[in-house]
């Protein structure tokens, strides 16, 4: 028995379920564990490590603000906020911007912002607002968050829940359009479903939802925590169907894989309804993480991580795609977010994601079948081609031993 496992088991609370390796140190794509073994970090902890793994340019700015000035509280201006939250408005096409620390945060952000508007600006009567949601959505762990979940896990156990979430089936316009009442205040939606399982919608329905929200007087609050930055192929997932959401929920890959960074951002009439003492956090847009932030944008325009994102993604799908075994039963991804859907009948994805550990690569399995593969957006070809050979041989021998039992 590893001793620091026990330890962390010992201390820790059990809400997460970690494979079996200590890490110790990490660069760029890759991280290292307590006995010196290397591993490919397909996972990045989900999409936060889009730079890879201490960045020069981020550790630099680190180092710096680090040294200079870290946290000051929104109680004062600082040089940071600034200049970072106009960069990241400038990028995104939104007008103001709240910045938080974890994505919960943002989303908790987004919903308080929507209801004030729909109060302040659309009319519902007081505490008549709805949020709607999709059904398989996936946007964080508070108590207010979890009661737009469908999945019983997420909820049981936690109740009660705050009122004024309904859902939407993932994927159809039709549904979003029924669900619609006079109270509802805005459709919150991922433009792909990362923890859902890298579940795609129909080509054409976020522009199609965006239409039906413009129609209704309903705002349109993208959730791009995971896939915003890059991480589709695009700075945006919204910009593959040309939409410019009302509201937009950024975080992971804003820390540059390094810190909380986290914000909601919208059009300047949505944002303008914050007033003094409405909402906070005593961290959020704090100057060391202003600095990072604005780095880890910078980087991403600078070394064009969504165009790599998408070239090499699409490289990948095509070369998992042509593994030819009933293992698999789909792939789905757009970018470097990829899901590989396991043949439940012969291996689960928690199995596959053990044996890629063996062979050097760090993934992670979402629900019981899915595998996914997100690995920082710094990727080469020659390292996806590597994985590719064992992911490759991993599939192949599960296959074989299913055959032979
Ligand atoms: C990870 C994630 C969140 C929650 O972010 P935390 O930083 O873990 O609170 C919300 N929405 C989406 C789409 C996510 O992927």
């Amino acid at each position: 028995m590893n001793s620091v496992i026990d330890v962390e088991d010992r201390y820790c609370a059990h809400n997460y379920h970690p494979l079996p390796v200590v890490l110790t140190r990490g660069e760029g794509v890759y991280v290292w564990d307590d006995s010196g073994n290397k591993y490919l970090d397909m996972m990045s902890a989900y999409s936060a490590v889009s730079h890879g793994h201490a960045h020069p340019r981020l550790v630099n700015v680190v180092k710096h603000q680090a040294a200079k000035l870290n946290i000051v509280s929104r109680a004062y201006y600082s040089d940071q906020l600034g200049p970072f939250l106009k960069r990241v408005c400038e990028v995104t096409g939104q007008d103001m911007a709240l910045p938080m620390n974890t994505g919960a945060e943002a989303v908790e952000t987004a919903i308080k912002a929507a209801r004030k508007w729909a109060y302040d600006v659309k009319g519902v009567e007081d505490n008549k607002a709805e949020i709607i949601a999709c059904t398989g959505n996936f946007h964080g762990r508070t108590i207010a968050i979890v009661a737009m979940s469908d999945e019983p896990q997420y909820q049981r156990g936690f109740g009660p829940y705050p009122a004024g979430f309904k859902l939407a089936k993932y994927g159809d316009v039709d549904d979003l359009e029924a669900q619609i009442t006079a109270n509802t205040a805005a459709f919150l939606v991922e433009p792909i479903q990362g923890e859902g399982g890298i579940v795609m919608p129909p080509a054409g329905y976020l522009k199609a939802c965006k239409a039906v929200c413009e129609k209704h007087n309903v705002l349109f609050i993208a959730d791009e925590i995971q896939t915003g930055l890059g991480r589709t192929g695009k700075l945006l997932a919204c910009e593959h169907e040309n939409v410019v959401p009302d509201g937009l929920i950024l975080g992971k890959a804003l820390g540059g894989g390094i810190l909380p960074v986290s914000m909601f951002l919208a059009k300047r009439e949505i944002m303008e309804l914050f007033t003094p003492g409405d909402h906070g956090s005593t961290f959020g847009g704090n100057p060391l993480a202003a600095a990072v932030g604005l780095e880890a944008i910078n980087i991403l325009v600078d070394e064009d991580l969504a165009s790599r994102s998408a070239s090499f993604g699409n490289y990948l799908v095509e070369q998992l795609r042509a593994i030819d075994n009933p293992i698999i039963g789909e792939v789905r991804g757009i970018g470097l977010f990829v899901g590989i859907e396991i043949n439940p009948a012969i291996a689960s994805a928690r199995e596959i994601v053990e044996s890629l550990m063996v062979k050097g690569i760090l993934s992670k399995e979402t629900h019981e079948t899915v595998v996914r593969l997100a690995p920082p957006l710094i990727i080469t070809r020659e390292q996806i081609d590597w994985a590719i050979t064992q992911i490759k041989d991993v599939l192949i021998s599960h296959h074989k031993t299913r055959l032979a039992s």
